[in-house]
């Protein structure tokens, strides 16, 4: 079982599966960077995984479907419509619109998902993508800005990432509407059933904090019979890739592997954790963790193909001693 988001998230899947062909693996994806465009539901990070796990994903950018063309969104700009700074190519459109149209016929996204899913994974997969809730929760980020009258502005997280690609300086993170969230079918049961529990080293605070805030998905990972193991998507003091930075000192974490680890904390001090790997430049940090009683282990995190993903799970695994 894999708390995941988008890109980080799903080249951390693509490793554990490659580890663990023949395993049963639930992946649980945030769905609070979702956002209505033209008329059309769309889900990022599900989607993210979706095409990364088929083998549809765009390699260079990592998001979005390959031979991807951008006809529909010359066409839309043509006619003045905005918004036009969320790039939607005329494949990954066809996704869309049968996901709007399903979940208007009265589907739940965890079905719609499923269905979308039998296409991308087949029919006999043993991965499994499943929407964190399926309750309406956004990520909102609250900027500076004069001339509102409140001197400030809250925007959805997609505005924020994409349009203004994080620049300016956050204030606040808001999941609206999160207290009213229950997590989707099949998710606490997946947690409660799980041999191993994993979190990707997806964004910890647009990722895997809305995954965690969602109503009791925090307390099935603590009451879970599985060890948890965690793995930095932090770098020395930065992301991978993205812009995780930016965010992190919204929610008073520390821009480090030491700092993300600490924020999911050890399990016996009221925290998630089990194990804690962190890249091999940070062994600084690990022996520091280990200290405090979070067992922690350098190693090489860099997700360039599924066998080096594959190998660092290894190390985690045997780490927090997983079952057979
Ligand atoms: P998003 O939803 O598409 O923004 O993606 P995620 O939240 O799932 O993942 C983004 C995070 O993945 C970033 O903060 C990166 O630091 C992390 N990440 C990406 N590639 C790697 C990698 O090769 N190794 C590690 N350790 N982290 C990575
Ligand atoms: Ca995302």
């Amino acid at each position: 079982m894999i708390l995941a988001g988008g890109v980080g998230g799903s080249r951390f899947v693509r490793g554990v599966r490659h580890a663990h062909p023949e395993a049963t693996i639930d992946v649980i994806v945030n769905t609070a960077d979702d956002i209505t465009l033209h008329g059309m539901r769309v889900c990022p990070d599900l989607d993210t995984m979706m095409y990364a796990l088929g083998d549809g994903i765009d390699p260079d950018r990592k998001w979005g479907r390959n031979d991807e063309g951008w006809r529909i969104m010359d066409e839309l700009r043509t006619y003045g419509v905005e918004p036009t700074w969320f790039a939607l190519g005329d494949r990954d459109v066809a996704t869309h619109i049968i996901r709007t149209e399903l979940m208007n016929a009265g589907y739940r996204l965890a079905d719609v998902t499923a269905a979308l899913c039998h296409r991308w994974l087949g029919p006999e997969s043993k991965i499994r993508i499943l929407p964190m809730t399926e309750d309406r929760v956004e990520s909102h980020v609250v900027v500076d800005d004069p001339e509102a009258p409140s001197g400030r502005r809250t925007m959805h997280f997609q505005e924020y990432w994409v349009r203004h690609r994080a620049e300016p300086d956050a204030l606040e993170h808001l999941l609206i509407g999160i207290k009213e969230t229950s997590p989707a079918p099949g998710v606490t049961e997946s947690i409660a059933a799980a041999d191993l529990i994993l979190i990707a080293p997806s964004n910890p605070v647009v990722s895997i904090g809305p995954v965690l805030a969602v109503p009791g998905i925090r307390a099935a990972i603590r009451a879970a019979k599985a060890p948890v193991l965690g793995v930095s998507g932090i770098i020395g003091d930065a992301p991978v890739l993205g812009m995780a930075h930016r965010l992190l000192p919204v929610i008073g974490v520390e821009v480090s592997a030491a700092g993300v680890g600490r924020h999911y904390g050890h399990r016996d001090s009221g925290g998630l954790l089990d194990g804690w790997l962190v890249h091999d430049t940070d062994a600084g940090a690990a022996e520091a963790l280990t200290a405090e009683g979070l067992p922690t282990v350098a190693t090489p995190l860099m997700m360039d193909d599924p066998a080096a993903t594959a190998r660092f799970l290894a190390v985690g695994e045997e780490l927090v001693g997983r079952r057979a």
